[in-house]
Order: structure tokens, then C-alpha cells, then sequence
């Protein structure tokens, strides 16, 4: 990778105590209580009506080749360009307006910069390390056009080399522990990828392993049941390792492909939720050694650089093997993609945009540098 990282500053984040993790509802109303939202089918539609967006999907061939099986690429770049609008505006007409005022890359522009780049939450060690590599072709930016440029190209080699998703040893079933604080958007998750998962014709098993918030097993209840997905569930407030214990058991029985584990956020009791999500972990082990197969977590994108510090938790309790980072559609803290890559050795697997099935996409970052800065 670049010299950058040979020259990484000391680290940027407010450390979280082990246990007290924040998320954006913690201690508020919990959305996911809302019903969930309504879903429209798979597959994501190409909309010519679509007027928040002036690209087109042939304006974009480059995002375009780069498609998943049995995806409308028109429809995904749009929905993420259109997810990605706050963001977007910064690096565009915010950028062009350095030029408006300042002619060339001087130390004033590139201090505007700098606030422009962490306001997108790219993060200040990440900022400071693009901001160089502008500093070093100074001479050859004379416009904003060669501004975004650089960045687009320092961001996309950022994203395009960074850690693989680790490979599926072909277990079946494939487990997939889906971890992280309230509210963030776990159950909504799951949701989505079981969608998806029965799109490829995969028999999917969904075990509610938030068993503390009764609407939490109400709402996956109602995901499973709009997806056909298998759905395994206990009584309120059963041990939730047990539930886990259930699903996969279930899944083995019944040749399930993939199991999706949903997990709490936030427990009631002195629990420490790493523990109670370590001994879940543990339960599913004694059915299939190798499960989980992924832990994926789910992070939030508004929460900005908090979400790096309950990333660094989790991944310290569990291992995580994934993220998913949710509600890119509601801020312009899309940097955090950025930060994420450059910070976390975590591959980012999913990105959601919005909150019907086909706004949880598959990353790609090609496709997301494209609708950044197009
Ligand atoms: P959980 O507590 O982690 O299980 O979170 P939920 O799945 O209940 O989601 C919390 C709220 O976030 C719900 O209202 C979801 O509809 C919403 N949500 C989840 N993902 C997204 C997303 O990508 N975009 C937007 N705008 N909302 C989302
Ligand atoms: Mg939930």
C-alpha cells in the first residue's frame, strides 16, 4: 500500500469502557420497535422517473461492469448514488467551491479541504494522509475537476486494496452470527440478506437470538415470514445461546443453507452483552465446530467515528469476520467507508442504503468511489 500507512499517526478515536458500547438509541426509543418497513421485491428496479439523479446507468460503464448475478445495475448505482447524495455533496459542489474562492492548492484551500474531507467523516488521520498526497501534486491540480481527481483515484486504491472476505470453507449450514448495538440495524439486516440468500435459491433459517425485547422477535417474525424464511424462536426472555443452539440444530436437520443468528444490542440484566454474545458464539460451536462461520457486524453509518471504536470492541470479543455498515442514505458521514477501510482490517461486506431489501447491497468499491464523485 502507499506511504501512508508506513506513517500512520497515533490513533484518532475517544476509546469506549469494555461493555459500554454507544449506539445512536441506546438509551432513546428504539426504532426497530417500528413495524418494519415495507418491502418492495428483489432486485432493484431501474426508475427513469427518478429525478434525484441526473446520471444515467450507461453514463457510469465503469460502475456498471461490475454487476452481482441476476442484478439491475442501473437500479443499485442509482439507489446508492441517491443514498450517497449528502456525502456526495461535499465532495463535489463543497469542492468546487474551494475553486470558486481560492485559484490553486495553497495552505488555505488545503485546510478547507481538510474540514470538508472530516465533516464527510473520512477521519482526521485519513484526511491528513489524502490531503498530502493533494499537497504533492499541488502543481498539476489547477481546477476542481483535478481535485476530485486525486481524491477519487487515493480513495479507490484505498478501498480496492484492502482485506478480502474470508473464504467459505463450504460448511453448510453456513452460519452468520449478526452482532452490534441497539439500533443499529441488525434485525433490518437480516431481513435484507435473507431476501437476497432465497433470491439464489438458498434455504435460509432465521433464529431470533434477541430474546430480550419482545417487538425484536415480532419484527424478525414478520422479515422471516415476508421472506420464507425458516424462523426458530423461544419465549420471551429465553436464554438466547439456547435459541441459537435451536437454529442451527434445526438448520443441520432440515438441510438449511444458511442460518442467520439475530443477536441483542443492549441487555436488560448486569450481563455483559460481549459475554452473553461470547456464549452464544460457544453454543453453536457444540453443534457445528466451525460455526459461526461469519460474524458479521452491523454498524451504523451516522454514528461516524464511534462506529470504528465498537467495531475495535467487538472484534476484540468475537473476531468479527464482516461488517455491514447501515443508513448510509441518512448522513453525510459517508467517509466512514473510508476510515473503515484504512482502520479496521475487517473486510466491508455490505452497504445499506435505505430501508427496503434491495438497499442492502454488496459492496463494491468501484461502484461506490463512482457514485461519490459522479
Ligand atoms: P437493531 O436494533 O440493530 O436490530 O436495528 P433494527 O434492524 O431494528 O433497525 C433500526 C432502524 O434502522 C429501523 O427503523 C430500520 O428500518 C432502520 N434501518 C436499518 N438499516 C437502514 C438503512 O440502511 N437505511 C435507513 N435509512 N434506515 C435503516
Ligand atoms: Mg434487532
Amino acid at each position: 500500500m502507499s506511504w501512508f500507512r508506513k506513517n500512520k499517526p497515533p490513533q484518532e478515536d475517544t476509546p469506549v469502557a469494555a461493555g459500554e458500547v454507544h449506539g445512536t438509541t441506546e438509551d432513546g426509543p428504539v426504532p426497530g420497535d417500528a413495524p418494519a418497513p415495507e418491502a418492495t421485491p428483489l432486485g432493484g428496479q431501474y426508475d427513469p422517473a427518478d429525478s434525484t439523479s441526473s446520471a444515467s446507468a450507461t453514463d457510469h460503464t465503469s460502475a456498471a461492469k461490475r454487476t452481482e448475478p441476476g442484478e439491475d445495475t442501473g437500479g443499485i448505482f442509482k439507489r446508492l448514488r441517491r443514498g450517497l447524495a449528502k456525502t456526495r455533496k461535499l465532495l463535489t459542489t463543497d469542492l468546487d467551491h474551494l475553486f470558486a474562492e481560492n485559484k490553486s492548492v495553497d495552505n488555505d484551500m488545503l485546510a478547507d479541504l481538510e474540514e470538508i474531507l472530516i465533516t464527510a467523516d473520512i477521519g482526521v488521520q485519513t484526511a491528513l494522509g489524502l490531503i498530502q498526497r493533494v499537497s504533492r501534486n499541488a502543481s498539476r491540480i489547477g481546477d476542481a475537476a483535478a481535485l476530485k481527481m486525486v481524491l477519487r483515484k487515493e480513495i479507490l486504491d484505498r478501498l480496492a486494496g484492502k482485506p478480502q472476505e474470508r473464504e467459505d470453507g463450504g460448511s453448510r449450514p453456513h452460519v452468520i452470527m449478526v452482532v452490534g448495538v441497539n439500533g443499529v440495524g441488525k434485525t433490518t439486516t437480516i431481513g435484507k440478506l435473507a431476501a437476497r440468500f432465497l433470491g439464489e435459491k438458498k434455504k435460509v433459517l432465521i433464529a431470533a437470538a434477541d430474546t430480550f425485547r419482545a417487538a425484536a422477535v415480532e419484527q424478525l417474525a414478520v422479515w422471516a415470514e415476508r421472506s420464507g424464511a425458516d424462523f426458530v424462536r423461544h419465549k420471551d426472555g429465553a436464554d438466547p445461546a439456547a435459541v441459537a443452539y435451536d437454529g442451527v440444530e434445526a438448520a443441520c436437520a432440515r438441510n438449511a443453507d444458511v442460518v442467520l443468528v439475530d443477536t441483542a444490542g443492549r441487555l436488560h440484566t448486569k450481563i455483559n452483552l460481549m459475554e452473553e454474545l461470547k456464549k452464544i458464539k460457544r453454543s453453536m460451536a457444540k453443534i457445528m465446530p466451525d460455526a459461526p462461520h461469519e460474524v458479521l457486524l452491523v454498524l451504523d453509518a451516522t454514528t461516524g467515528q464511534n462506529a470504528l471504536s465498537q467495531a475495535k470492541l467487538f472484534n476484540e470479543a468475537l473476531g468479527v469476520t464482516g461488517i455491514a455498515l447501515t443508513k448510509l442514505d441518512g448522513t453525510a458521514k459517508g467517509g466512514i467507508v473510508i476510515s473503515i477501510h484504512d482502520r479496521l482490517n475487517i473486510p466491508l461486506q455490505y452497504v445499506g442504503v435505505g430501508e427496503t431489501i434491495e438497499d442492502l447491497q454488496v459492496f463494491d468499491p468501484h461502484r461506490f468511489v463512482d457514485a461519490l464523485f459522479v
